[in-house]
């Protein structure tokens, strides 16, 4: 496989890198990313195979942990992010619990933000407790309660922003000060973002998780994850985890989000226009009460996301008017059920606009105080924001919206 020949002393803007970084080409001289969909590689001899698998030659060997496209996964979105490696993972919850398996052992501590992806909370609290790592979750936007939960064992500070639905945003630059001065490491889930509105690693963050399964693939199709941070970690503490365990992904989703990633720029800056247009126009309606979106002047994190995102993305909530919890989930429920475009699915990261009544569903499993605790109520919509004509999706809402009792 020859190199993919770009000016490597030029520093290449993101839709570059998105459409070139890693292309492989073959003898063929393929235009398009090949799929090498094999489970294992052929040695020309016994002496190179044995140089291969001690490590001291190059060489593809056994897709569970080496494979040309799924290489190319990597190296792309390494570029993308700004980090030197990173390794690909079958999910985004196995690139969480690939990292956390590197890192941790029993007897540490993590500290998590509570705005964190679902299962994130329930790997953290309850599967990795079962394994002595003791996790305590503080609220996502106040650093003071983050520092106070530092302990002499906490390794890792764990952070998703925005966060999902209510889009709070966090201070990466202070929680990346907060944990290097107490000797741990930041990771950051920049799966609503993706390294097209955000780079966590350039305000300090040391480790980036992905679900590939959102904007990166960004057509819903496949499941896929990764890891990105610095080259050495990478090399000597997830690589011997990886190769043991085999949170692999596979050669043919690594190459499914290849393609999706050539597109990644100019889709999330369409998801941002829309979201950002969308996110005005129920601002203004009379049936709406708060509209969650970190592209709006309104939003109390809006300075801070503006620094750190180049746009609000494609994710925002927003709240109906109702005297009491049982009106607004009516409310709810009618606004969602008189749409004709947007899907009623928990899915995000897609071409396709989302609709989600997150207390039934994503957040259903809460307890009332819990889902209180988190704001999340009856009368919260969560819309993902598609690629479909604007015009029709606020229509498609007006439905609902105009025809309130
Ligand atoms: C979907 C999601 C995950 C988990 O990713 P999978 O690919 O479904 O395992 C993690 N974090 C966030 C923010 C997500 O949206």
């Amino acid at each position: 496989m020859s190199d993919d020949g770009l000016p490597r002393n030029e520093a290449l803007g993101l839709q570059t890198l998105a459409v070139r970084e890693a292309l492989p080409r073959s003898q063929y001289g393929e235009h398009s990313e090949a799929l090498f969909l094999t489970s294992s590689f052929v040695h020309p001899d016994a002496q190179t195979a044995a140089r291969r698998f001690a490590g001291d030659e190059e060489g593809f060997l056994y897709s569970r942990f080496s494979n040309p496209t799924v290489a190319s996964y990597e190296q792309r979105l390494a570029a993308l992010e700004g980090t030197q490696a990173c390794m690909a993972t079958g999910s985004g919850m196995a690139a969480i619990l690939l990292l956390a398996m590197a890192l941790l052992k029993a007897g540490d501590h993590v500290i998590c933000s509570q705005g964190v992806f679902g299962s994130t909370v329930n790997l953290f609290g309850r599967e990795l407790a079962r394994f002595g790592v003791q996790t305590t979750f503080v609220p996502q936007t106040d650093v003071a309660q983050w520092a106070a939960a530092l302990r002499p064992n906490t390794r890792l500070l764990f952070a998703e922003t925005p966060s999902n639905p209510l889009t709070e945003v966090c201070d990466i630059a202070a929680l990346a000060e907060l944990a290097h001065g107490a000797g741990a490491e930041l990771a950051v889930d920049n799966c609503f973002c993706s390294p097209a509105l955000q780079r966590p690693a350039d305000f300090g963050a040391d480790w980036v998780v992905h679900s590939g399964t959102k904007y990166l693939d960004g057509q819903g199709r496949v499941i896929a994850g990764a890891v990105c941070g610095r080259a050495a970690p990478i090399r000597d503490k997830l690589l011997p985890v990886q190769r043991t365990v085999g949170m692999s992904l596979s050669p043919f989703n690594a190459w499914v989000v290849l393609k999706g990633m050539e597109t990644l720029g100019v889709r999330m800056a369409a998801h941002s226009a829309a979201a950002l247009s969308m996110a005005q126009w129920l601002q203004a309606h009379p049936a709406v009460g708060r509209v969650f979106y970190p592209g709006l002047p309104s939003h109390p994190q809006h300075a801070l996301a503006m620094r750190q995102q180049k746009a609000g993305g494609a994710v925002l909530s927003f709240e109906l008017r109702a005297d009491d919890a049982q009106q607004a989930r009516q409310r709810a429920f009618h606004v969602i059920d008189h749409t004709r475009i947007c899907s009623i699915t928990a899915n995000l990261g897609d071409t396709k606009t989302t609709i989600t009544h997150p207390a039934t569903t994503t957040h259903g499993r809460l307890r009332e105080e819990q889902r209180q605790a988190a704001g999340i109520g009856q009368g919260l919509i969560r819309l993902a924001v598609g690629l479909e004509n604007i015009d029709d999706l606020q229509r498609d809402l007006a439905r609902g919206l105009d025809s309130l009792g």
